[in-house]
């Protein structure tokens, strides 16, 4: 194989790994959108839960005080009926400043009576809110799901593809280069184990200077890897050094 052949297939083999990244990072991003609407759903739903629970209690609450203003209304009716039919003097005053506090207190149980039903209201508007969140969570999930089964299939398939397509290039690789290739691939994965030479003779990943006899034998065709970062380093299609 010639320098030129080497740096071709060598282009070739490092596009390859950039499309299988690339494939592999829509196919991720899809099953993301999916999981991530799915547990938007799920705080949502969750939500509603609690402002359920919220009601329940508000609910309890009110009743409460409402069965407590009935209460005291009766009370206060009983002393009113006892007023009309006091002894003397004494016991009218005495009854009437017990009709007072108790007409005082009957008024301030229907004000909290009133707050407490105010609050009912309130978190029934909560859970209207809630309900609603919760169906546009739904519908975004439901547009991620089918964005990922209309686009996962094809996404597979392009992979199935693209894998092969690496298999038959890398079955091209003369047997000096193809060890080298191989633990490169294995310590630093497929897209980061190859790097290009870079105008001026420069490491493509970390751009370190390389000596230009080493830049010579790469463009010869040469396995070398870069000596300060390791990735196996090669001619891009079009290379110039200056
Ligand atoms: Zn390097």
């Amino acid at each position: 194989m010639t320098g030129i052949e080497i740096a071709q297939l060598m282009d070739e083999l490092h596009r390859i790994h950039r499309q299988i990244v690339d494939i592999n990072y829509r196919e991720r991003k899809l099953k993301r959108s999916v999981a991530l609407g799915q547990e938007q759903v799920n705080v949502a739903r969750k939500e509603l839960e609690s402002k359920r629970d919220a009601k329940q209690i508000a609910l309890l609450d009110a009743n409460e005080k409402e069965r407590e203003a009935a209460r005291v209304a009766q009370e206060l009716e009983r002393r009113r009926e006892q007023l009309n039919l006091a002894k003397s003097d004494r016991e009218f005053e005495a009854l009437k400043i017990q009709i007072q506090l108790e007409e005082r207190k009957n008024d301030s149980l229907a004000d909290l009576t009133l707050e407490a039903l105010a609050a009912v209201d309130a978190i029934d508007e909560e859970i209207k809110s809630a309900e609603l969140k919760i169906r546009e969570a739904e519908g975004v999930l439901n547009k991620a799901k089918d964005s990922h089964d209309q686009n996962a299939p094809k996404l597979a398939a392009d992979l199935e593809h693209t894998r092969q397509r690496l298999r038959e290039a890398e079955s091209k690789l003369p047997r000096g280069l193809s060890g080298i290739y191989s633990r490169c691939v294995s310590d630093f994965g497929g897209e980061d184990a190859l790097a290009p030479l870079s105008s001026g003779g420069y490491c493509g990943s970390c751009n370190c200077q390389i000596p230009i006899e080493t830049v010579m034998d790469v463009c010869s065709g040469s396995a070398i890897c870069c000596s300060a970062c390791g990735r196996l380093l090669y001619m891009p299609e079009g290379y110039r050094l200056q």
